[in-house]
Protein backbone atom coordinates (compact mmCIF):
# COMPACT_ATOMS: atom_id res chain seq x y z
CA UNK A 1 0.00 0.00 0.00
CA UNK A 2 1.31 3.66 -0.84
CA UNK A 3 1.67 5.76 2.06
CA UNK A 4 -0.53 8.50 1.81
CA UNK A 5 0.77 11.94 0.94
CA UNK A 6 -1.13 13.81 3.12
CA UNK A 7 -1.66 12.03 5.39
CA UNK A 8 1.67 12.11 7.34
CA UNK A 9 0.65 15.30 8.83
CA UNK A 10 0.20 16.05 12.60
CA UNK A 11 -3.48 15.36 14.30
CA UNK A 12 -5.56 16.63 13.51
CA UNK A 13 -4.77 16.60 9.72
CA UNK A 14 -5.58 19.91 7.69
CA UNK A 15 -7.20 18.51 4.37
CA UNK A 16 -4.45 20.74 1.94
CA UNK A 17 -5.52 21.59 -1.44
CA UNK A 18 -4.57 20.16 -4.34
CA UNK A 19 -2.88 22.55 -6.75
CA UNK A 20 -0.96 21.54 -9.81
CA UNK A 21 0.32 18.31 -8.87
CA UNK A 22 1.34 19.31 -4.97
CA UNK A 23 -0.64 19.11 -1.85
CA UNK A 24 -0.47 22.37 -0.76
CA UNK A 25 -1.99 23.42 3.08
CA UNK A 26 -4.59 26.01 2.80
CA UNK A 27 -4.06 29.46 4.30
CA UNK A 28 -7.60 29.79 4.84
CA UNK A 29 -7.96 31.76 8.28
CA UNK A 30 -11.68 29.16 8.52
CA UNK A 31 -11.54 25.13 9.13
CA UNK A 32 -14.33 22.98 8.96
CA UNK A 33 -14.44 19.70 10.86
CA UNK A 34 -14.90 16.67 9.19
CA UNK A 35 -16.53 14.26 12.32
CA UNK A 36 -16.95 10.88 12.79
CA UNK A 37 -20.58 10.68 12.78
CA UNK A 38 -19.99 7.58 14.69
CA UNK A 39 -18.53 8.98 17.70
CA UNK A 40 -18.10 13.00 17.10
CA UNK A 41 -14.35 12.57 16.83
CA UNK A 42 -12.63 15.20 14.87
CA UNK A 43 -11.21 13.41 11.67
CA UNK A 44 -9.62 15.94 10.42
CA UNK A 45 -9.98 20.01 8.98
CA UNK A 46 -11.58 20.93 5.86
CA UNK A 47 -10.40 24.54 4.91
CA UNK A 48 -12.70 27.03 2.94
CA UNK A 49 -9.75 27.44 0.37
CA UNK A 50 -9.06 31.26 -0.17
CA UNK A 51 -10.01 32.61 -3.57
CA UNK A 52 -6.64 33.12 -3.94
CA UNK A 53 -6.14 29.02 -3.65
CA UNK A 54 -9.17 28.57 -5.73
CA UNK A 55 -7.88 31.36 -8.65
CA UNK A 56 -4.65 29.45 -8.38
CA UNK A 57 -5.88 25.88 -8.97
CA UNK A 58 -7.94 27.22 -12.12
CA UNK A 59 -5.04 28.58 -13.49
CA UNK A 60 -3.17 25.63 -12.74
CA UNK A 61 -5.54 23.61 -14.57
CA UNK A 62 -5.68 25.77 -17.60
CA UNK A 63 -1.47 25.27 -17.84
CA UNK A 64 -2.13 21.93 -18.00
CA UNK A 65 -4.56 21.97 -20.79
CA UNK A 66 -3.00 22.37 -23.90
CA UNK A 67 -0.80 19.74 -23.23
CA UNK A 68 -3.28 17.42 -21.71
CA UNK A 69 -5.31 17.44 -24.89
CA UNK A 70 -3.03 16.80 -26.89
CA UNK A 71 -1.73 13.53 -25.33
CA UNK A 72 -3.06 10.82 -26.87
CA UNK A 73 -5.87 9.05 -26.44
CA UNK A 74 -4.59 6.09 -26.25
CA UNK A 75 -2.10 7.23 -23.15
CA UNK A 76 -4.96 9.03 -21.23
CA UNK A 77 -6.58 5.64 -21.28
CA UNK A 78 -3.56 3.89 -20.12
CA UNK A 79 -3.80 6.40 -17.18
CA UNK A 80 -7.23 5.23 -16.49
CA UNK A 81 -6.19 1.37 -17.26
CA UNK A 82 -3.51 1.74 -14.09
CA UNK A 83 -5.81 4.22 -12.07
CA UNK A 84 -8.41 1.49 -11.55
CA UNK A 85 -5.73 -1.08 -10.71
CA UNK A 86 -4.42 1.02 -8.05
CA UNK A 87 -7.93 1.50 -6.68
CA UNK A 88 -7.94 -1.79 -6.06
CA UNK A 89 -4.88 -2.40 -4.49
CA UNK A 90 -6.28 0.60 -1.98
CA UNK A 91 -9.69 -0.98 -1.65
CA UNK A 92 -9.47 -1.42 2.02
CA UNK A 93 -7.64 2.08 2.92
CA UNK A 94 -10.33 3.74 0.74
CA UNK A 95 -13.58 1.94 2.34
CA UNK A 96 -11.86 2.54 5.80
CA UNK A 97 -11.67 6.32 5.21
CA UNK A 98 -15.69 6.18 3.80
CA UNK A 99 -16.77 4.43 6.90
CA UNK A 100 -14.43 6.85 9.42
CA UNK A 101 -15.93 10.32 7.58
CA UNK A 102 -19.24 8.72 6.34
CA UNK A 103 -20.44 6.38 8.65
CA UNK A 104 -21.34 3.67 6.46
CA UNK A 105 -20.69 0.12 7.18
CA UNK A 106 -17.00 -1.47 5.56
CA UNK A 107 -18.96 -3.49 2.81
CA UNK A 108 -21.25 -0.54 1.57
CA UNK A 109 -18.29 1.48 1.61
CA UNK A 110 -16.54 -0.73 -0.48
CA UNK A 111 -19.51 -0.68 -2.52
CA UNK A 112 -18.86 2.77 -2.75
CA UNK A 113 -16.49 2.94 -4.05
CA UNK A 114 -16.69 -0.26 -6.53
CA UNK A 115 -19.45 1.64 -7.94
CA UNK A 116 -16.98 4.60 -9.01
CA UNK A 117 -14.06 2.01 -9.94
CA UNK A 118 -17.05 0.53 -12.70
CA UNK A 119 -16.99 4.41 -14.09
CA UNK A 120 -13.26 4.38 -14.22
CA UNK A 121 -13.02 0.86 -16.16
CA UNK A 122 -15.71 2.46 -18.80
CA UNK A 123 -13.59 5.41 -19.21
CA UNK A 124 -11.01 3.06 -20.42
CA UNK A 125 -12.86 2.80 -23.03
CA UNK A 126 -12.38 6.19 -24.14
CA UNK A 127 -11.34 6.06 -27.84
CA UNK A 128 -14.27 4.25 -29.05
CA UNK A 129 -17.03 6.24 -26.93
CA UNK A 130 -15.77 9.47 -28.53
CA UNK A 131 -15.32 8.32 -32.49
CA UNK A 132 -17.03 10.35 -34.26
CA UNK A 133 -18.88 10.54 -37.71
CA UNK A 134 -17.68 10.15 -41.52
CA UNK A 135 -19.53 10.81 -44.28
CA UNK A 136 -17.74 10.39 -47.51
CA UNK A 137 -17.68 12.58 -51.42
CA UNK A 138 -20.92 14.60 -49.53
CA UNK A 139 -20.32 16.36 -52.99
CA UNK A 140 -18.15 16.02 -55.82
CA UNK A 141 -14.54 15.52 -53.69
CA UNK A 142 -15.76 16.69 -50.72
CA UNK A 143 -16.13 14.71 -47.71
CA UNK A 144 -17.51 15.37 -43.87
CA UNK A 145 -16.08 14.30 -40.19
CA UNK A 146 -17.44 14.93 -36.86
CA UNK A 147 -14.45 15.19 -34.36
CA UNK A 148 -15.26 15.08 -30.10
CA UNK A 149 -13.01 17.46 -28.42
CA UNK A 150 -12.69 18.35 -24.59
CA UNK A 151 -13.82 21.42 -23.41
CA UNK A 152 -10.86 22.86 -21.23
CA UNK A 153 -11.00 23.14 -17.92
CA UNK A 154 -14.17 21.42 -16.04
CA UNK A 155 -14.98 21.10 -12.24
CA UNK A 156 -17.28 19.11 -9.87
CA UNK A 157 -19.42 19.26 -7.04
CA UNK A 158 -20.29 16.97 -4.56
CA UNK A 159 -22.29 15.55 -1.48
CA UNK A 160 -21.54 13.93 1.45
CA UNK A 161 -23.38 10.34 0.95
CA UNK A 162 -20.90 8.62 -1.37
CA UNK A 163 -17.50 10.32 -1.21
CA UNK A 164 -15.95 8.20 -3.77
CA UNK A 165 -18.11 7.29 -6.38
CA UNK A 166 -19.24 10.02 -7.04
CA UNK A 167 -15.84 12.25 -7.48
CA UNK A 168 -15.74 9.14 -9.92
CA UNK A 169 -18.61 9.90 -11.67
CA UNK A 170 -17.03 13.18 -12.72
CA UNK A 171 -13.18 13.37 -12.98
CA UNK A 172 -12.77 10.15 -14.70
CA UNK A 173 -14.26 10.70 -17.56
CA UNK A 174 -13.91 14.45 -18.08
CA UNK A 175 -10.04 14.01 -17.93
CA UNK A 176 -9.50 10.85 -20.50
CA UNK A 177 -11.84 13.59 -22.66
CA UNK A 178 -8.63 15.79 -22.11
CA UNK A 179 -10.56 18.03 -19.74
CA UNK A 180 -8.32 19.44 -16.76
CA UNK A 181 -10.26 19.13 -14.00
CA UNK A 182 -11.36 21.06 -10.38
CA UNK A 183 -12.80 18.82 -7.91
CA UNK A 184 -14.88 19.68 -4.42
CA UNK A 185 -14.99 17.31 -2.36
CA UNK A 186 -18.35 17.56 0.01
CA UNK A 187 -16.87 19.51 3.21
CA UNK A 188 -18.23 16.96 4.94
CA UNK A 189 -16.14 13.73 3.79
CA UNK A 190 -13.57 14.75 1.91
CA UNK A 191 -10.55 12.30 2.69
CA UNK A 192 -11.58 9.38 -0.29
CA UNK A 193 -11.32 12.45 -3.18
CA UNK A 194 -7.72 13.49 -1.69
CA UNK A 195 -6.42 9.44 -1.52
CA UNK A 196 -8.43 9.28 -5.16
CA UNK A 197 -6.64 12.54 -6.21
CA UNK A 198 -3.23 10.90 -4.80
CA UNK A 199 -3.81 7.39 -6.89
CA UNK A 200 -4.78 9.25 -10.49
CA UNK A 201 -1.22 10.83 -9.90
CA UNK A 202 0.69 7.65 -9.16
CA UNK A 203 -1.18 6.04 -12.09
CA UNK A 204 0.58 9.32 -14.19
CA UNK A 205 -1.76 11.98 -14.32
CA UNK A 206 0.11 15.04 -15.09
CA UNK A 207 0.50 18.25 -12.49
CA UNK A 208 -2.66 20.59 -13.03
CA UNK A 209 -4.74 17.91 -15.20
CA UNK A 210 -6.69 17.15 -11.55
CA UNK A 211 -6.71 20.18 -8.86
CA UNK A 212 -8.73 20.15 -5.62
CA UNK A 213 -10.35 22.88 -3.54
CA UNK A 214 -12.68 23.26 -0.22
CA UNK A 215 -15.17 24.62 1.08
CA UNK A 216 -18.49 25.09 0.68
CA UNK A 217 -21.23 27.81 -0.62
CA UNK A 218 -17.93 30.46 -1.77
CA UNK A 219 -16.16 27.63 -3.40
CA UNK A 220 -19.04 26.82 -5.16
CA UNK A 221 -20.28 30.06 -6.33
CA UNK A 222 -16.50 31.02 -7.31
CA UNK A 223 -16.62 28.09 -9.69
CA UNK A 224 -19.80 29.09 -11.23
CA UNK A 225 -18.53 32.65 -11.54
CA UNK A 226 -14.56 31.73 -13.01
CA UNK A 227 -14.91 32.36 -16.82
CA UNK A 228 -11.92 29.87 -17.40
CA UNK A 229 -14.55 26.57 -15.96
CA UNK A 230 -16.45 25.36 -19.30
CA UNK A 231 -18.97 22.87 -17.45
CA UNK A 232 -19.63 21.88 -14.04
CA UNK A 233 -21.08 18.44 -13.20
CA UNK A 234 -22.96 19.09 -9.56
CA UNK A 235 -24.47 16.06 -7.30
CA UNK A 236 -26.28 16.85 -3.89
CA UNK A 237 -29.86 18.44 -2.51
CA UNK A 238 -31.88 20.59 -4.98
CA UNK A 239 -31.56 24.26 -3.19
CA UNK A 240 -27.61 23.86 -4.01
CA UNK A 241 -28.56 21.89 -7.16
CA UNK A 242 -30.98 24.61 -9.14
CA UNK A 243 -29.17 27.35 -7.33
CA UNK A 244 -25.99 26.28 -9.45
CA UNK A 245 -27.72 25.26 -12.16
CA UNK A 246 -29.20 29.12 -12.23
CA UNK A 247 -25.56 30.69 -11.39
CA UNK A 248 -23.66 28.84 -13.89
CA UNK A 249 -25.76 28.48 -17.07
CA UNK A 250 -26.51 32.16 -17.04
CA UNK A 251 -22.50 32.49 -17.52
CA UNK A 252 -22.59 30.36 -20.45
CA UNK A 253 -21.42 27.06 -18.91
CA UNK A 254 -22.72 23.32 -19.17
CA UNK A 255 -23.99 22.19 -16.12
CA UNK A 256 -25.23 18.71 -14.86
CA UNK A 257 -27.31 18.56 -12.05
CA UNK A 258 -28.29 15.48 -10.10
CA UNK A 259 -30.50 16.56 -7.19
CA UNK A 260 -33.05 14.93 -4.29
CA UNK A 261 -35.14 12.27 -4.67
CA UNK A 262 -37.87 10.25 -2.98
CA UNK A 263 -38.03 6.82 -4.76
CA UNK A 264 -41.21 4.83 -4.67
CA UNK A 265 -41.54 0.66 -4.77
CA UNK A 266 -45.07 -0.54 -5.84
CA UNK A 267 -46.18 -4.00 -4.49
CA UNK A 268 -48.34 -5.86 -6.12
CA UNK A 269 -50.48 -8.68 -4.37
CA UNK A 270 -48.60 -11.35 -6.52
CA UNK A 271 -44.72 -10.11 -5.57
CA UNK A 272 -43.17 -13.07 -4.13
CA UNK A 273 -42.78 -12.59 -0.67
CA UNK A 274 -39.27 -13.36 0.94
CA UNK A 275 -37.18 -11.73 -1.88
CA UNK A 276 -40.07 -8.39 -1.84
CA UNK A 277 -39.73 -7.42 2.33
CA UNK A 278 -35.80 -8.68 1.85
CA UNK A 279 -35.40 -5.91 -1.38
CA UNK A 280 -37.52 -3.05 0.49
CA UNK A 281 -35.50 -3.45 4.02
CA UNK A 282 -32.05 -3.24 1.70
CA UNK A 283 -32.97 -0.61 -0.06
CA UNK A 284 -34.78 1.22 2.43
CA UNK A 285 -32.12 0.80 5.66
CA UNK A 286 -29.26 0.54 3.36
CA UNK A 287 -26.49 3.04 3.82
CA UNK A 288 -29.10 4.00 6.62
CA UNK A 289 -31.38 5.81 4.07
CA UNK A 290 -28.73 8.27 2.87
CA UNK A 291 -28.70 6.91 -0.90
CA UNK A 292 -30.37 9.00 -3.52
CA UNK A 293 -31.83 6.04 -4.96
CA UNK A 294 -33.02 4.54 -1.97
CA UNK A 295 -36.86 2.88 -1.44
CA UNK A 296 -38.11 5.50 0.83
CA UNK A 297 -41.85 5.16 -0.13
CA UNK A 298 -43.50 1.72 -0.22
CA UNK A 299 -46.96 1.44 -2.28
CA UNK A 300 -49.22 -1.38 -1.49
CA UNK A 301 -51.70 -2.27 -3.93
CA UNK A 302 -54.39 -3.80 -2.40
CA UNK A 303 -53.45 -2.87 1.75
CA UNK A 304 -50.19 -2.43 3.24
CA UNK A 305 -51.68 -5.15 6.42
CA UNK A 306 -50.67 -8.21 4.70
CA UNK A 307 -47.10 -7.01 4.75
CA UNK A 308 -46.44 -5.31 8.08
CA UNK A 309 -45.93 -7.68 10.67
CA UNK A 310 -42.86 -9.15 8.39
CA UNK A 311 -41.48 -6.17 7.25
CA UNK A 312 -41.34 -4.58 11.31
CA UNK A 313 -40.11 -8.02 11.79
CA UNK A 314 -37.26 -8.13 9.76
CA UNK A 315 -36.21 -4.29 10.03
CA UNK A 316 -35.90 -4.93 13.70
CA UNK A 317 -33.81 -7.59 13.36
CA UNK A 318 -30.97 -5.33 11.15
CA UNK A 319 -28.30 -4.59 13.21
CA UNK A 320 -27.53 -0.84 13.91
CA UNK A 321 -23.48 -0.03 14.95
CA UNK A 322 -20.14 1.73 14.09
CA UNK A 323 -19.73 1.19 10.72
CA UNK A 324 -16.30 -0.25 11.23
CA UNK A 325 -18.42 -2.91 13.30
CA UNK A 326 -18.10 -6.64 11.52
CA UNK A 327 -21.71 -7.11 12.60
CA UNK A 328 -22.94 -3.83 11.48
CA UNK A 329 -25.90 -3.81 8.94
CA UNK A 330 -26.25 -0.03 9.13
CA UNK A 331 -24.12 2.97 10.64
CA UNK A 332 -24.85 6.38 11.60
CA UNK A 333 -26.45 9.64 9.88
CA UNK A 334 -23.68 12.03 8.73
CA UNK A 335 -24.32 14.36 11.28
CA UNK A 336 -26.20 16.05 14.82
CA UNK A 337 -28.37 18.29 12.91
CA UNK A 338 -29.29 15.40 10.28
CA UNK A 339 -30.77 12.99 12.97
CA UNK A 340 -32.70 15.90 14.28
CA UNK A 341 -34.09 16.75 10.95
CA UNK A 342 -35.21 13.22 10.64
CA UNK A 343 -36.53 12.60 14.03
CA UNK A 344 -38.60 16.03 13.03
CA UNK A 345 -39.63 14.80 9.89
CA UNK A 346 -40.74 11.09 11.97
CA UNK A 347 -42.82 13.05 14.89
CA UNK A 348 -44.79 15.15 11.94
CA UNK A 349 -45.30 11.80 10.36
CA UNK A 350 -46.90 10.14 13.53
CA UNK A 351 -48.73 13.45 14.31
CA UNK A 352 -50.52 13.85 11.66
CA UNK A 353 -51.74 10.68 11.60
CA UNK A 354 -49.37 7.69 10.28
CA UNK A 355 -48.96 4.47 12.45
CA UNK A 356 -45.78 4.25 13.85
CA UNK A 357 -44.95 0.53 13.53
CA UNK A 358 -41.20 0.72 14.19
CA UNK A 359 -39.68 3.86 15.88
CA UNK A 360 -35.47 3.81 16.23
CA UNK A 361 -35.24 7.42 17.36
CA UNK A 362 -34.41 5.93 20.87
CA UNK A 363 -31.85 3.81 19.70
CA UNK A 364 -28.46 4.24 21.88
CA UNK A 365 -25.35 1.96 20.76
CA UNK A 366 -23.58 0.29 23.42
CA UNK A 367 -19.69 1.73 22.85
CA UNK A 368 -20.54 4.39 20.84
CA UNK A 369 -23.15 6.16 22.84
CA UNK A 370 -22.72 9.84 20.78
CA UNK A 371 -23.57 8.78 17.24
CA UNK A 372 -25.65 9.94 15.24
CA UNK A 373 -27.68 6.23 15.51
CA UNK A 374 -31.30 6.06 14.26
CA UNK A 375 -32.61 2.23 14.21
CA UNK A 376 -35.05 1.56 11.35
CA UNK A 377 -38.18 3.46 11.60
CA UNK A 378 -41.42 2.26 9.39
CA UNK A 379 -44.72 4.60 9.49
CA UNK A 380 -48.30 3.04 7.90
CA UNK A 381 -50.97 5.11 6.77
CA UNK A 382 -48.73 7.79 5.08
CA UNK A 383 -50.53 10.41 2.83
CA UNK A 384 -49.19 12.32 -0.11
CA UNK A 385 -50.20 15.82 2.02
CA UNK A 386 -48.07 14.95 4.93
CA UNK A 387 -45.00 16.14 5.80
CA UNK A 388 -43.00 13.10 5.57
CA UNK A 389 -43.93 11.99 2.59
CA UNK A 390 -43.32 15.40 0.73
CA UNK A 391 -39.48 16.31 1.93
CA UNK A 392 -36.70 13.86 1.04
CA UNK A 393 -36.04 12.31 4.65
CA UNK A 394 -32.26 10.69 3.65
CA UNK A 395 -32.54 8.46 6.90
CA UNK A 396 -33.72 4.92 7.73
CA UNK A 397 -37.41 5.41 7.23
CA UNK A 398 -39.65 3.90 5.39
CA UNK A 399 -42.91 5.01 4.48
CA UNK A 400 -45.82 2.40 3.82
CA UNK A 401 -48.93 3.69 1.59
CA UNK A 402 -51.81 1.79 -0.11
CA UNK A 403 -53.51 1.95 -3.56
CA UNK A 404 -56.45 0.19 -4.60
CA UNK A 405 -55.02 -0.36 -7.76
CA UNK A 406 -51.67 -0.42 -9.76
CA UNK A 407 -53.29 2.84 -11.99
CA UNK A 408 -53.79 4.35 -8.56
CA UNK A 409 -50.41 3.24 -7.33
CA UNK A 410 -48.59 4.66 -11.03
CA UNK A 411 -50.30 8.17 -10.14
CA UNK A 412 -48.96 7.83 -6.60
CA UNK A 413 -45.22 7.38 -7.40
CA UNK A 414 -46.30 9.98 -10.58
CA UNK A 415 -47.55 12.47 -8.77
CA UNK A 416 -44.61 13.25 -5.97
CA UNK A 417 -44.02 16.60 -5.43
CA UNK A 418 -41.05 18.21 -5.10
CA UNK A 419 -41.03 20.23 -1.94
CA UNK A 420 -40.28 23.96 -2.15
CA UNK A 421 -41.71 25.45 1.16
CA UNK A 422 -38.40 25.14 3.09
CA UNK A 423 -36.05 27.59 1.34
CA UNK A 424 -33.70 29.50 3.38
CA UNK A 425 -34.61 33.17 2.58
CA UNK A 426 -31.95 33.87 0.48
CA UNK A 427 -32.61 31.24 -1.70
CA UNK A 428 -35.78 33.20 -2.78
CA UNK A 429 -34.86 33.37 -6.50
CA UNK A 430 -34.26 29.93 -6.25
CA UNK A 431 -37.64 28.90 -5.37
CA UNK A 432 -39.26 31.36 -7.56
CA UNK A 433 -37.53 29.57 -10.44
CA UNK A 434 -38.53 26.51 -9.39
CA UNK A 435 -42.16 27.13 -8.73
CA UNK A 436 -42.10 28.79 -12.24
CA UNK A 437 -41.09 25.70 -13.25
CA UNK A 438 -43.54 23.78 -14.76
CA UNK A 439 -46.17 21.40 -12.55
CA UNK A 440 -44.25 18.48 -14.12
CA UNK A 441 -40.28 19.41 -13.30
CA UNK A 442 -41.49 19.82 -9.41
CA UNK A 443 -42.11 16.28 -8.94
CA UNK A 444 -38.90 14.22 -7.99
CA UNK A 445 -37.80 11.31 -11.08
CA UNK A 446 -34.74 9.57 -9.91
CA UNK A 447 -35.92 5.75 -9.62
CA UNK A 448 -39.13 3.79 -8.97
CA UNK A 449 -39.66 0.30 -8.95
CA UNK A 450 -41.99 -2.66 -9.21
CA UNK A 451 -42.20 -5.76 -7.70
CA UNK A 452 -44.45 -8.50 -9.06
CA UNK A 453 -44.93 -11.91 -10.94
CA UNK A 454 -47.18 -10.46 -13.73
CA UNK A 455 -45.53 -9.63 -17.21
CA UNK A 456 -48.02 -7.24 -17.72
CA UNK A 457 -48.28 -5.30 -14.59
CA UNK A 458 -44.43 -4.86 -15.39
CA UNK A 459 -44.71 -3.71 -18.45
CA UNK A 460 -48.02 -1.38 -17.71
CA UNK A 461 -45.65 0.14 -14.95
CA UNK A 462 -43.00 0.17 -17.03
CA UNK A 463 -44.59 2.63 -19.56
CA UNK A 464 -46.57 4.86 -17.30
CA UNK A 465 -44.16 5.53 -14.94
CA UNK A 466 -42.14 8.63 -15.06
CA UNK A 467 -38.99 8.43 -12.94
CA UNK A 468 -36.02 7.79 -14.94
CA UNK A 469 -34.68 4.90 -13.51
CA UNK A 470 -36.92 1.75 -13.35
CA UNK A 471 -36.57 -1.23 -11.65
CA UNK A 472 -38.84 -4.78 -12.60
CA UNK A 473 -38.25 -6.70 -9.11
CA UNK A 474 -35.10 -4.73 -8.83
CA UNK A 475 -34.85 -2.59 -5.47
CA UNK A 476 -32.32 0.25 -6.48
CA UNK A 477 -32.19 0.28 -10.57
CA UNK A 478 -28.56 1.98 -11.40
CA UNK A 479 -27.53 1.29 -14.27
CA UNK A 480 -23.85 0.25 -14.85
CA UNK A 481 -22.12 3.23 -17.09
CA UNK A 482 -22.40 1.66 -20.21
CA UNK A 483 -25.94 3.63 -19.62
CA UNK A 484 -26.26 6.61 -18.07
CA UNK A 485 -27.44 7.84 -14.32
CA UNK A 486 -31.18 8.95 -15.83
CA UNK A 487 -32.98 10.47 -12.81
CA UNK A 488 -35.46 12.99 -14.78
CA UNK A 489 -37.92 15.99 -13.49
CA UNK A 490 -36.56 17.22 -10.80
CA UNK A 491 -34.10 15.08 -10.07
CA UNK A 492 -32.23 16.32 -13.01
CA UNK A 493 -31.27 20.01 -14.67
CA UNK A 494 -29.13 19.55 -17.48
CA UNK A 495 -29.54 18.03 -21.08
CA UNK A 496 -26.64 15.63 -20.42
CA UNK A 497 -26.83 13.00 -17.63
CA UNK A 498 -23.92 11.40 -16.04
CA UNK A 499 -21.64 9.00 -17.88
CA UNK A 500 -22.24 6.06 -20.31
CA UNK A 501 -22.39 8.26 -23.86
CA UNK A 502 -23.95 11.28 -22.49
CA UNK A 503 -21.64 11.59 -19.92
CA UNK A 504 -18.70 11.59 -22.40
CA UNK A 505 -20.93 14.35 -24.73
CA UNK A 506 -21.17 16.40 -21.84
CA UNK A 507 -17.73 16.77 -21.80
CA UNK A 508 -16.89 16.92 -24.87
CA UNK A 509 -18.14 19.52 -28.05
CA UNK A 510 -18.55 18.08 -31.72
CA UNK A 511 -16.62 19.80 -34.10
CA UNK A 512 -17.38 18.76 -37.92
CA UNK A 513 -14.39 18.80 -40.36
CA UNK A 514 -15.55 19.38 -44.26
CA UNK A 515 -12.57 18.59 -46.49
CA UNK A 516 -12.37 19.12 -50.54
CA UNK A 517 -9.51 16.86 -52.15
CA UNK A 518 -10.40 17.10 -55.62
CA UNK A 519 -8.37 15.13 -58.30
CA UNK A 520 -7.79 18.56 -60.31
CA UNK A 521 -7.81 22.15 -58.44
CA UNK A 522 -8.78 24.00 -61.46
CA UNK A 523 -11.60 26.28 -60.67
CA UNK A 524 -12.57 28.19 -63.58
CA UNK A 525 -14.93 31.03 -62.27
CA UNK A 526 -15.68 32.37 -58.82
CA UNK A 527 -19.26 31.23 -57.61
CA UNK A 528 -20.97 33.67 -56.01
CA UNK A 529 -23.75 31.91 -54.71
CA UNK A 530 -24.37 29.93 -51.72
CA UNK A 531 -22.59 26.20 -52.22
CA UNK A 532 -25.26 23.29 -52.05
CA UNK A 533 -24.51 19.78 -52.87
CA UNK A 534 -27.79 19.99 -54.95
CA UNK A 535 -25.90 20.85 -58.22
CA UNK A 536 -22.98 19.08 -57.68
P1 LIG B 1 -25.84 19.37 -0.44
O1 LIG B 1 -26.60 19.98 -1.55
O2 LIG B 1 -26.03 19.90 0.92
O3 LIG B 1 -24.27 19.50 -0.75
C1 LIG B 1 -23.74 19.14 -2.01
C2 LIG B 1 -22.62 20.09 -2.39
O4 LIG B 1 -23.14 21.40 -2.61
C3 LIG B 1 -21.56 20.22 -1.30
O5 LIG B 1 -20.30 20.18 -1.93
C4 LIG B 1 -21.86 21.55 -0.65
O6 LIG B 1 -20.69 22.20 -0.23
C5 LIG B 1 -22.54 22.34 -1.75
N1 LIG B 1 -23.62 23.19 -1.27
C6 LIG B 1 -24.58 22.86 -0.35
N2 LIG B 1 -25.46 23.84 -0.22
C7 LIG B 1 -25.08 24.83 -1.06
C8 LIG B 1 -25.60 26.09 -1.39
N3 LIG B 1 -26.71 26.53 -0.81
N4 LIG B 1 -24.95 26.85 -2.30
C9 LIG B 1 -23.84 26.38 -2.90
N5 LIG B 1 -23.30 25.17 -2.63
C10 LIG B 1 -23.91 24.41 -1.73
O7 LIG B 1 -26.12 17.81 -0.51
P2 LIG B 1 -25.66 16.70 0.53
O8 LIG B 1 -26.45 16.85 1.77
O9 LIG B 1 -24.19 16.67 0.62
O10 LIG B 1 -26.13 15.37 -0.24
C11 LIG B 1 -27.41 14.82 -0.11
C12 LIG B 1 -28.28 15.18 -1.29
O11 LIG B 1 -27.69 14.75 -2.49
C13 LIG B 1 -29.64 14.49 -1.25
O12 LIG B 1 -30.63 15.39 -1.64
C14 LIG B 1 -29.50 13.37 -2.28
O13 LIG B 1 -30.71 12.94 -2.86
C15 LIG B 1 -28.64 14.05 -3.28
N6 LIG B 1 -27.96 13.08 -4.14
C16 LIG B 1 -28.43 12.92 -5.41
C17 LIG B 1 -27.85 12.00 -6.24
C18 LIG B 1 -28.35 11.80 -7.63
O14 LIG B 1 -27.65 11.17 -8.40
N7 LIG B 1 -29.51 12.32 -7.98
C19 LIG B 1 -26.76 11.23 -5.77
C20 LIG B 1 -26.31 11.43 -4.48
C21 LIG B 1 -26.91 12.36 -3.66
Amino acid sequence: MATSHFSTQPYPLRVPNLIGGKFVESKSLTFIDVINPATQEVVSQVPLTTNEEFKAAVAAAKKAYPSWRNTPITKRQRVMLKFQELIRRDMDKLALNVTTEQGKTLKDAQGDVFRGLEVVEHACGMATLQMGEYVSNVSHGIDTFSIREPLGVCAGICPFNFPAMIPLWMFPVAVTCGNTFILKPSEKDPGASMLLAELAMEAGLPEGVLNIVHGAHDTVNAICDHDDIKAISFVGSNVAGMHIYARATAKGKRVQSNMGAKNHAVVMPDASVDATINALIAAGFGAAGQRCMALSTVVFVGGSKPWESITVERAKALKVNAGTEPDADLGPVISIQAKERIHRLIQSGFESGARLLLDGRSIVVPGYESGNFIGPTILADVSSNMECYKEEIFGPVLLLMEADSLKEAINIVNGNKYFVNNYPASFAFVKLLLISYSDFCNRYGNGATIFTRSGVAARKFQTEIEAGQVGINVPIPVPLPFFSFTGNKASFAGDLNFYGKAGVNFYTQIKTVTQNWKDSDSEDKINMAMPTSQKS
